[in-house]
């Protein structure tokens, strides 16, 4: 047998296309040509292939080898395909019985010795080897997390000589057993914990009702932060499928382990973060900090500081659920389906509005900072409202309101009704949705038109307080919408 065929995975954003390696040997002068790799990681791979084979002492052929990685237009990097390429070798010169591999698809770097090292982006390699059926050979070090997609048989290897024994029938390996090494969770923090602030805490039990964002505005040290940690905690439980694409991110994202799986993400990027970190982004595109939010939450705080461009490119992800990064010669898309925390001051120095009378502010300064959130990004938050400072006398009565576990159990329930009524949440009804299921009576409708012409509301800010009211409604079960949901609801636009 002088061809033998090896199946890979490359990686392309969080997607793992297939990728085979083609090993031909042929009679002439020595040589190996590698096709379908960019030149960097030809020369590097070759090196490293043949000396793991030599140090193993293995053969490797006086032949001219070719090795062809298909489809040829896929970008392929780093040193992932290492065990498939010298698999390919090995089996064409007869080393291994080709049909062994036929079943197999292969990842991992090798070393000079023939260990195997660890590579990134493993668990959606794992999750496409499971669609296909077959068995995935990984480095030991990435086996937990190809563990993670359940019902995959997974071989975990060392070194090189370890996986030829296992092929050849001489030392057979037995399938990875999952340690559950990384499913462990951390408590969410509670909401109990935040001092008083009931109206915002009803603001958050909304929002995460219907999967509303959320601004808060409010001066310094009111607890903004405080209460967008908590929205997480407020949220149903990540389904197996999501829990897996929050992991198959991480696991594609440098820099960032797989840890607290499988909980809801809680990102919170600093206002100086570069529009490549916070959406994405560079030359081998890593996702931004909204994938990394994505079936979680994303916390913005003091959003006037961010730049203006980098807000701009959130719109298409709000409205979307991802984010399409585009590059030289092609384009690749993240997953980014976050709910959106925003918390900003209501002017530059924070205490406008403030009984101490603290505030120097112009009026030009204020609008000039009010000014750099623009209309369109706004509009996509369905709740502002404003945090007012706690009341400071330390004997004064403090209502902590909800655990968050009694909050979550409302909301879970006022899930359930939107997912058998209309099989998304509130927030993301659209048009003909908004027709359907947020009918009002006639005379609350008209109640609703001339509230929003007297606060000169636009259409598509008229639609998002319908949207809110249907949350609120279903908050207490109600089928139907009444005038004391609209009223609640149009609170939520008029703060700004
Ligand atoms: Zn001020």
């Amino acid at each position: 047998m002088s061809l033998a065929i090896v199946h890979s995975r490359a990686q392309i954003g969080v997607d793992a296309p297939s990728v085979t390696v083609e090993a031909h040997l042929a009679n002439g002068l020595p040589s190996l040509a590698l096709v379908g790799l960019p030149e960097t990681a030809v020369k590097e791979s070759k090196d490293r292939v043949r000396s793991a084979i030599l140090n193993c002492a293995l053969d490797f052929p006086p032949r001219r080898i070719t090795l062809n990685l298909a489809p040829a237009d896929l970008p392929k990097d780093g040193g992932r395909f290492d065990l498939a390429i010298a698999l390919g070798i090995l089996a064409a010169s007869g080393q291994l019985p080709a049909e062994s591999l036929t079943s197999l698809e292969c990842l991992g770097e090798l070393a000079l010795s023939g260990a195997i090292r660890p590579v990134q982006g493993v668990l959606p390699a794992a999750l496409a080897a499971r669609q296909a059926g077959r068995t995935l050979v990984v480095p030991k070090e990435n086996a937990e997390e190809a563990s993670l997609a359940t019902g995959l048989s997974v071989l975990a290897v060392e070194h090189l000589l370890e996986l030829v024994a296992h092929l050849n029938g001489q030392t057979p390996l037995s399938p990875y057993q999952p340690q559950g090494l990384l499913r462990h969770t951390q408590p969410y923090p509670d909401l109990a914990e935040v001092q008083g602030q009931i109206a915002a805490k009803r603001a958050l039990l909304v929002a995460a009702a219907g999967n509303h964002n959320l601004l808060l505005s409010g001066p310094p040290g009111t607890g903004k932060t405080l209460l967008a940690s908590r929205l997480p905690g407020l949220l149903p439980p990540l389904t197996e499928e999501e829990a897996l694409q929050v992991a198959a991110i991480r696991s594609v994202a440098s820099h960032t382990p797989l840890q607290s799986w499988p909980q809801r993400p809680f990102r919170h990027p600093h206002h100086s973060a570069s529009g490549p970190a916070l959406v994405g982004g560079g030359s081998r595109p890593q996702p931004g900090e909204i994938t990394l939010a994505h079936h979680g939450v994303l916390f913005l705080d003091e959003l006037p500081e961010f730049d203006r461009r980098v807000l701009e490119v959130l719109r298409e992800p709000l409205e979307s659920g991802q984010i399409v990064i585009a590059r030289a010669r092609d384009k690749v898309s993240f997953p980014a389906r976050f709910q959106l925390v925003a918390a900003m001051n209501p002017c530059p120095c924070g205490f406008l509005g403030d009984p101490s009378g603290r505030c120097r502010c112009s009026t030009e300064q204020i609008q000039r900072y009010r000014g750099k959130l623009s209309g369109p990004l706004l509009d996509r938050i369905d709740l502002h409202i404003t945090v007012a400072r706690e009341s400071t006398q330390l004997d004064a009565p403090v209502d902590n309101g909800d655990t968050s576990a009694a909050a979550a159990s409302r909301v879970a329930a006022a899930r359930d009704i939107q997912l058998q009524r209309q099989g998304i949440a509130n927030a993301f009804l659209d048009l003909p949705g908004l027709r359907a299921h947020c009918a009002l009576a006639d005379a609350d409708r008209q109640w609703l038109e001339h509230a929003c012409e007297r606060l000169t509301l636009s259409l598509r800010s008229a639609h998002r307080v319908l949207k809110v009211a249907r949350t609120l409604a279903d908050l207490q079960a109600q089928e139907q919408i009444s005038r004391q949901h609209l009223a609640e609801a149009l609170q939520y636009r008029t703060s700004l």
